[in-house]
């Protein structure tokens, strides 16, 4: 079990001491959240950490809150997994040709990890990426995970264009044999509940992400 970040460390667990009152009865995991999916991917999901009370309560990655919520839905609509909802970790969802990981593991106070928190938990990604060969578009849920996905690619060698592309809803980048990222605004709360993400948009994202990646 990773211990590398002890700040995040003290609050994932801390948070799955002290829970919240309406999961008090719940054992929180507490600990570095594993990816989930396909290991035949055609496509990857980069967030940015576990939530508190969603990940960090339930072991799976977007599991368990309402950003999870969001992003389940809308992959099965685009017809990437065999249900709609994701709600805790046994709970039978399978994902179809994606995957699903994280640019920081451990779920941060305030949603912001440190740079150096990221700078910690980049191998993990970085494996996770040399290992998901098929992978052919890289969804990135927000700019932190966008620059994240971009400073890896740039510091491998692949050859981005310069400026640098500005992370927005729908922007792609070529990363080189084919792959590109896309950004994508994050479904969060913040996001959700104000409407500057809706639901058609977020469609739209998984849309070009299957006409990208071949898998319609
Ligand atoms: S965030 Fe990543 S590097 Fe830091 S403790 Fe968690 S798993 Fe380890």
């Amino acid at each position: 079990m990773c211990r590398r970040c002890p700040r995040l460390v003290a609050w994932r667990e801390r948070v799955a001491r002290d829970k919240r009152a309406a999961f008090a009865d719940e054992d929180y995991w507490g600990r570095g959240v594993p990816s989930f999916g396909d290991p035949e991917a055609a496509i990857l999901v980069v967030g940015l950490a576990p939530a508190a009370h969603g990940a960090n309560r339930t072991g799976r990655m977007f599991t368990g809150d309402r950003s999870g919520d969001w992003l389940y839905r809308a992959l099965y609509r685009a017809g990437l997994s065999n249900q709609a909802a994701g709600r805790y970790a046994a709970d039978g969802l399978e994902l179809r040709g994606v995957y699903v990981t994280a640019a920081v593991r451990c779920a941060p106070p305030g949603n912001k990890p440190t740079p150096e928190e990221r700078r910690n938990c980049r191998p993990y990604l970085e494996r996770e990426l040399a290992q998901l060969g098929m992978v052919k578009v890289i969804v990135a849920l927000g700019g932190f995970a966008f620059s994240q996905v971009l400073r890896i690619h740039r510091d491998r060698g692949v050859e981005i264009v310069r400026p640098a592309p500005r992370f927005g809803h729908g922007v792609e980048v070529a990363l080189g044999k084919g792959t590109v990222l896309m950004g994508s605004y994050h479904p969060s709360q913040q996001n959700t509940f104000t409407g500057r993400l809706t639901e058609s948009m977020f469609d739209a994202i998984w849309l070009r992400a299957l006409e990208l990646s071949e898998l319609t």
